[in-house]
């Protein structure tokens, strides 16, 4: 394993119990390190697309109830993976994808970190009642810098570049109407309109300076906004939000806002409810693993907390899900949440 420092820091953060919340170690997100140009941006700590398929294919080949199933190719042809546990196809089913953007690699740090959890016994109780598939590094070809275009100047070091956009230059989560790019034609065909899904995480980063009531921000959540979603997809929605607010802002660490979106349904938040009646959550977690901007990026020492703020995400999600708790959360501290905003910086 060349992952150490990676390993380290989330054997030295993670604590996993019935609340996986216990403890963390007391890093103040809100005035956490930023990038400020001295810090390291070192890429060779995260996966490899490689290192992750031989991550997922060890853990297939660990755990009985896990499944990988290849959904389709990328644009430089990198097959791409949804792993799957379904005990029961009558139970309720949640997705979470990562990488749309393949500069925004920390959630599928999390994602592998989270499939690894879901291996131990201290979750064997919680899989009987809930489905759970994860498609992590969508966008393989940009998460690799293996694109059709210049990287020249992007600011991390560590043997590779990693781009929001697919190799040909495409936002993908933008695409979600016409579906044209093959990484899309992928989840659309193969995991969205295959599996009967009842809620979706789609997992992003942002830029390193929002914040929120004073404070910068761990991470933002948003609901669809389209007027096209139904009503009672949009409060479902509210409701997983719920969970994921409230198991991250009780970390002691975790400081969310609200996302401020538009109600395109080219984006995945909005079409994919509007399309198929799932229930969507968008987490902006703070901070790229790469850009050409500086103030979009965020330095390796706050890998720690955001890959747990992933785990936790996926953790107490899937947990509401399996106890049926979220159908009864409560939705109102959506109406008091503040938009975050952008801390001015020189
Ligand atoms: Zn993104």
């Amino acid at each position: 394993m060349k992952k150490s420092i990676l390993t380290l820091s989330i054997a030295g953060a993670l604590v996993f119990s019935a609340s996986p919340l216990a403890s963390p170690a007391a890093q103040a997100v809100g005035n956490g390190p930023g990038y400020g140009g001295n810090e390291t941006i070192n890429t060779s700590i995260l996966h490899t697309y490689e290192e992750m398929v031989s991550y997922l294919k060890t853990q297939e080949a660990k755990q009985k109830d896990l499944e990988l199933e290849v959904i389709g190719q990328s644009v430089k042809g990198r097959d791409l993976y949804l792993a799957k546990y379904i005990k029961n196809p009558d139970n309720p089913t949640i997705l979470f994808l990562t990488q749309q953007h393949g500069n925004e690699q920390l959630t599928t740090e999390g994602a592998l970190e989270f499939i690894k959890h879901l291996g131990t016994g201290k979750m064997k109780g919680v899989t009987d009642n809930v489905n759970i598939l994860i498609v992590p590094m969508l966008n393989a070809d940009g998460a690799m810098g293996d694109v059709n275009f210049s990287l020249d100047d992007y600011i991390a070091s560590g043997g590779r570049n990693l781009t929001r956009y697919n190799a040909n230059e495409i936002d993908l989560n933008r695409d979600h109407i016409d579906k044209i790019q093959p990484e899309t034609q992928a989840l659309h065909s193969n995991v969205m309109q295959k599996y009967d899904i009842d809620y979706m995480i789609d997992l992003h980063h942002q830029g390193a300076n929002s914040e929120r009531d004073g404070e910068l921000v761990s991470g933002s959540i948003l609901y669809p906004t389209t007027p096209n979603a139904d009503p009672e997809v949009v409060q479902k929605s509210k409701q997983l939000g719920a969970v994921v607010f409230d198991a991250v802002d009780s970390t002691g660490w975790g400081h969310l806002g609200k996302y401020v979106g538009g109600s395109a349904e080219t984006i995945s938040r909005n079409g994919i409810a509007v399309e198929y009646g799932i229930s969507t959550l968008l987490f902006e977690m703070r901070g790229m693993s790469d850009h050409y901007r500086e103030d979009y990026v965020l330095g390796q020492k706050s890998n720690g907390y955001l890959i747990k703020q992933t785990i936790v995400t996926l953790d107490s999600t899937v947990r509401a899900i399996a106890d049926g708790s979220i159908e009864t959360k409560d939705v109102s501290f959506w109406d008091t949440l503040s938009e975050q905003t952008t801390r001015m910086t020189e």
